[in-house]
């Protein structure tokens, strides 16, 4: 055994519930996190009042941002696993951001954008890579993985919650408004993203070294001095991209194409790499893309967070007992309840494992979709309770924590899976088409929400009914979909082979 086994062997056998090494990984990725939900929450914002943009047009351009930063992380896995390793990927996307991020605050209206391209493409390389990093903590066969990616699911959230607050209140002058001059202050917000990526790769400096081999560059210099050049032609390739980038995410059209041909491309690519492969090995890639498609759907209902739900909860919500903006429910209450509920979760299967009562990850996946079926069964009899047209925020609140519990068992369940289901050279790829789940399904919540789009001349009441109705649709749709990955179980878990 060589020195690097020796260190990754001594990683993988901590004691206790966690690796000592997942903290660096989790703060590094919160700020991360905070610099995107932040952005995420000031951009159609800033689009509409500060760059007078019309409505339909911000809104569109926002959902080919979020689109492309998560079909970027396909690139940025794919590149992390072929020459860059994860962690060079790591602080090449950091620095990518820190460079959009200046570009913003040097003149968020003039390279607008600019520094968008910077962030998206920087975030491809971020995101994805550090996700892989903490599935390589574990050993193959150690139980404790799902947990770990629930505390580490918290760690996005806190990022989240504290972002989604600070760069829109700062910009918009709610934050901080007696220290910031008003001329400056969405400078400032997009400054931050520099600042908190600055910490996020400072942090990560010093997990660096206590991570060993793990997301090392897989080509070695030594045996291999040809490919040395490999790693700098990334870094032009990546800058090659940004003016391409410019281009498509300022027109929403090309975003649309590019969505037409990155599924299929990366099912080819992936069709091609199986070709190299043993059959165990594939069985497993093809398990990983049961949950890949699978996930798409469950965030295109999830997705209706950003879309109809949050033009729902300020039309048809009463403030609740606790007396809060119904919008502000439907942007913090998802966060706040995974951070109280995610690391109580990964516990609770460590203590189900411990009884044997753990369910597999297969029927954990079909769970979430059951409580995400459930969650829009609440919003949608919550019309029930209405009068007006205006239903309860309490019963809102209660489909969010709902909500949350299903995204909570099945989506850092899939970020755990997919380290376990991909082969070696195909982890950080994988985990790539995992997010490119992600940004399909975006793009299909905003479809399933323009479906369900009430009239603007319908009445409160007329629009309500419209709102559950689809809501209870969406409901049935999970709730199918869940009973259809209970019943495909057995077949899937065969596919998995040995992994749980
Ligand atoms: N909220 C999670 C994150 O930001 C999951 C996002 C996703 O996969 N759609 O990482």
């Amino acid at each position: 055994m060589n020195d690097n086994d020796k260190q990754l062997e001594a990683i993988r056998n901590f004691s206790g519930a966690y690796p000592k090494q997942i903290w660096s990984l989790f703060f590094s990725e919160m700020w991360e996190r905070f610099c995107f939900y932040g952005m995420r929450g000031m951009l159609t914002f800033f689009m509409v009042y500060q760059m007078s943009m019309d409505k339909e047009v911000a809104n569109l351009q926002y959902g080919a941002t979020q689109a492309w930063v998560y079909a970027f992380t396909l690139i940025g896995g794919l590149f992390a696993d072929k020459i860059l390793g994860f962690k060079k990927s790591l602080f090449w996307g950091g620095i990518l951001m820190i460079v959009g991020s200046i570009i913003l605050t040097f003149d968020p209206k003039a390279f607008f954008f600019q520094g968008i391209a910077f962030l998206i493409v920087g975030t491809g390389f971020f995101k994805p890579n550090i996700s892989s990093m903490v599935g390589q903590l574990y050993r193959s066969d150690d139980n404790r993985r799902d947990a770990g990616f629930s505390l580490f699911y918290s760690g996005i959230n806190i990022g989240a919650f504290f972002g989604g607050i600070l760069m829109i209140g700062v910009g918009k002058g709610e934050i901080l408004s007696s220290l910031i001059p008003e001329h400056l202050r969405w400078n400032v917000a997009f400054g931050l993203v520099a600042i908190a990526m600055f910490i996020s790769l400072v942090v990560f400096s010093f997990a660096r070294r206590t991570l060993g081999s793990i997301g090392n560059t897989p080509i070695n210099e030594d045996s291999e001095p040809e490919k040395k050049w490999y790693s700098y032609a990334v870094y032009i390739g990546a800058l090659a991209c940004i003016p391409v980038i410019i281009k498509m995410v300022s027109n929403t059209q090309y975003t649309d194409w590019f969505m037409y041909f990155i599924g299929p491309f990366s099912l080819l690519y992936l069709g091609y790499e199986m070709t190299k492969l043993q059959k165990a090995e594939n069985l497993k890639l093809l398990a990983a893309l049961v949950f890949i498609v699978f996930s798409s759907f469950f965030w295109a209902i999830f997705e209706q967070a950003g879309g109809s739900l949050s033009l729902y909860a300020a039309e048809h919500l009463d403030r609740g007992s606790l007396n809060v903006d119904p919008n502000i429910v439907n942007n913090s209450a998802n966060s706040m309840f995974v951070i109280a509920l995610a690391p109580l979760v990964g516990l609770l299967w460590i203590w189900m494992h411990k009884r044997k009562i753990e369910p597999n990850s297969v029927v954990k996946f079909g769970l979430g979709f059951l409580l995400l079926g459930i969650a829009f069964y609440i919003f949608a009899v919550n019309r029930m309770f209405a009068s007006s047209g205006i239903a309860s925020g309490d019963i809102f609140m209660l489909g969010y924590l709902v909500v949350t519990l299903g995204e909570i068992v099945l989506s850092p369940i899939g970020l755990s899976l997919m380290t376990k289901l991909a082969t070696t050279r195909l982890k950080g790829f994988m985990m790539g088409m995992w997010f490119l789940a992600s940004a399909y399904g975006q793009y299909i919540a905003g479809l399933f929400g323009a479906g369900i789009s009430p009239d603007d001349n319908a009445s409160p009441i007329q629009k309500l009914e419209i709102y559950s109705a689809g809501y209870q649709q969406f409901a049935l749709y999970a709730v199918i979909a869940g009973i259809l990955i209970i019943a495909i179980s057995p077949w899937v878990k065969k596919l998995m082979g040995e992994v749980k």
